[in-house]
């Protein structure tokens, strides 16, 4: 067996483990497997033992991976998701290129990504994501000005709002862990009793799935312990 193959073996394991610890269905938490940094053969391996979802952090990386693949297994339906950090003139290969997007914490990108998602490929998923970490990391959407923000999100024409995500500050504490995530947790409530139609909390790595997991995660990012640790030269 692959190395890929063997770690996502156990990268599974770990997730159904977490599940039944929680009473969750193992069906209600999506595996994507983070593959920037990674060359198309590496995901075409992961592809091989049936992994078919994808995150892509860097734009072109992303759009030539997503060309690559296409080309070698032309049949196969891959879901490319985008959860890089996201410059306002570059969003149009975003639009026409992935099926979800988990970075958007300004109303001004959603709006662009809606006006050049073309309607014919379906809507747009999108995350909104949340700094739960306060002064700790920059990226992500205030919690006080979510509210709003998912608000107007959900009325645009080509996305669908469909939930939260979050990259906490690192912690090795599983409570630390849990208490950020939980935070995401009660955000994405507060959002459901506002009316939004919200299913999806995006959150949990290779280093916390587990803690994401036990906070009612339904996608975990994992990256390096599928495809081993970057090198980014
Ligand atoms: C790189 C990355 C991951 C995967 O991180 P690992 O620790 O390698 O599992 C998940 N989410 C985001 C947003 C990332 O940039």
């Amino acid at each position: 067996m692959s190395t890929i193959a063997a770690n996502l073996q156990a990268v599974e394991a770990t997730i159904t483990a977490a599940a039944a610890a929680s009473a969750r269905p193992r069906s209600t938490i999506q595996l994507l497997a983070v593959s920037k940094t990674f060359p198309a053969e590496a995901v075409l391996e992961a592809m091989a033992v049936g992994q078919r979802a994808f995150g892509e952090n860097y734009l072109q990386e992303g759009v030539e991976k997503i060309a690559d693949v296409a080309l070698a297994q032309p049949s196969t339906p891959v879901e490319w998701h985008f959860i890089g950090p996201i410059q306002s003139n570059k969003t149009r290969p975003i639009a026409t290129s992935f099926a979800w997007v988990h970075t958007v914490e300004r109303l001004k990108i959603a709006q662009r990504l809606s006006e050049q998602r073309p309607p014919e490929m379906g809507p747009l998923n999108i995350c909104l994501q949340v700094n739960v970490s306060g002064e700790a990391t920059k990226s992500g959407a205030r919690p006080d000005e979510l509210r709003e923000l998912a608000r107007q999100v959900a009325q645009l024409p080509n996305l669908r709002l469909r939930g939260l995500m979050a990259i906490p500050e690192p912690q090795t504490d599983p409570a630390l862990q849990r208490a950020a995530f939980a935070k995401l947790r009660q955000m994405a409530e507060d959002l459901r009793d506002d009316g939004l139609p919200i299913d999806t909390l995006s959150m949990g790595m290779s280093g916390d799935m587990e803690a994401a997991i036990a906070e009612g995660a339904t996608i975990v990012r994992v990256g390096s312990a599928i495809f081993g640790n970057r090198n980014y030269d």
